[in-house]
């Protein structure tokens, strides 16, 4: 399983100008690791970023697209192509919210979840899937919820759309296995950015009585994971569904 081990390595994050994708992006560029910066509407952030990779020695590149439509996620994945080379290293990370309890729920908030995050990461991997197996060598790693897990009140179209994502990855990762590609989801518990910010402190005081180690993680707990994942290291790891959650899934 050696095959492809000392290339230089080119990875897309989605969804990486800010939050938890953010904090990927850095942990793969400090394992010198080239990165494409996804972002549909945070230019300036993904621009930061790309900033600070490019002064620390590393090499980057921003990429506008939404991954629900799927030209745009080819046309991203071109230009990835012709500037560096082959993807090796998928991370599917953009993903958002639209809660509503499913007797209320719109059409337009289902379709727009499902189609961001779980559409968005069907175009993503078979968009890049062909020259992986062509490479025999790739890595996959999806970002899934641990409320695809265990379901919450008022996020019927996340949380579908997050457990389908466990689906997809195991799957996908029994289909590409002997050509060195693996596929992996990670599944974040409550983690300190944005999303988990804005949430009420009686919310906040409510959910961390639910979690065993009794708070949040960090986005820096998901990039480390999401480091070995895409690492040689991590070679025999395949279809995996793995909790990053302070207990919580338990
Ligand atoms: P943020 O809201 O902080 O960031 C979301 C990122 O996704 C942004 O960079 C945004 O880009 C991008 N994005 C949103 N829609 C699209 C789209 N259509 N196309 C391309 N990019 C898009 O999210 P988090 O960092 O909190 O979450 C990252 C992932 O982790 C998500 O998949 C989320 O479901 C998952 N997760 C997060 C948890 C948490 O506690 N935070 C818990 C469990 C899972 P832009 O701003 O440029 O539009």
């Amino acid at each position: 399983m050696k095959e492809n081990a000392e290339k230089e390595k080119i990875a897309l994050v989605t969804g990486a100008s800010k939050g938890i994708g953010k904090a990927i992006t850095l942990k793969l560029a400090s394992m010198g690791i080239k990165v494409a910066i996804n972002y549909n509407s945070s230019k300036d952030d993904a621009k930061e970023t790309a900033d600070k990779i490019i002064a620390n020695g590393g090499s980057a590149i921003i990429l506008k697209a939404d991954v629900s439509n799927y030209d745009e996620v080819q046309e991203i994945i071109k230009e990835v192509d012709s500037t560096w080379g082959p993807i090796d290293i998928l991370v599917n990370n953009a993903g958002i919210i639209s809660d509503n309890l499913l007797v209320r729920m719109s059409i337009e908030e289902w379709a727009k979840v499902i189609n961001t995050n779980l559409n968005g990461t069907f175009y993503c991997t078979r968009s890049v899937l062909r020259n992986m197996l062509k490479n025999r060598w790739g890595r996959i790693i999806n970002i899934g919820s641990v409320v695809g897990l265990r379901g919450n009140i008022g996020q019927a179209n996340y949380a579908a759309s997050k457990a389908a994502i466990i689906g997809f990855t195991k799957a996908l990762a029994k289909e590409v296995a002997a050509r060195n590609i693996t596929v992996n989801t990670v599944t974040p518990g409550y983690i300190n950015t944005e999303t988990v910010d804005i949430l009420p402190q009686k919310l906040k005081d409510h959910i961390l009585t639910h979690i065993p180690q009794q708070q949040f993680g960090e986005k820096e707990d998901i990039a480390h994971i999401v480091g070995f994942l895409a690492s040689q290291e991590s070679n025999y790891i395949t279809g995996q569904t793995i909790s990053v959650d302070g207990g919580l899934a338990i």
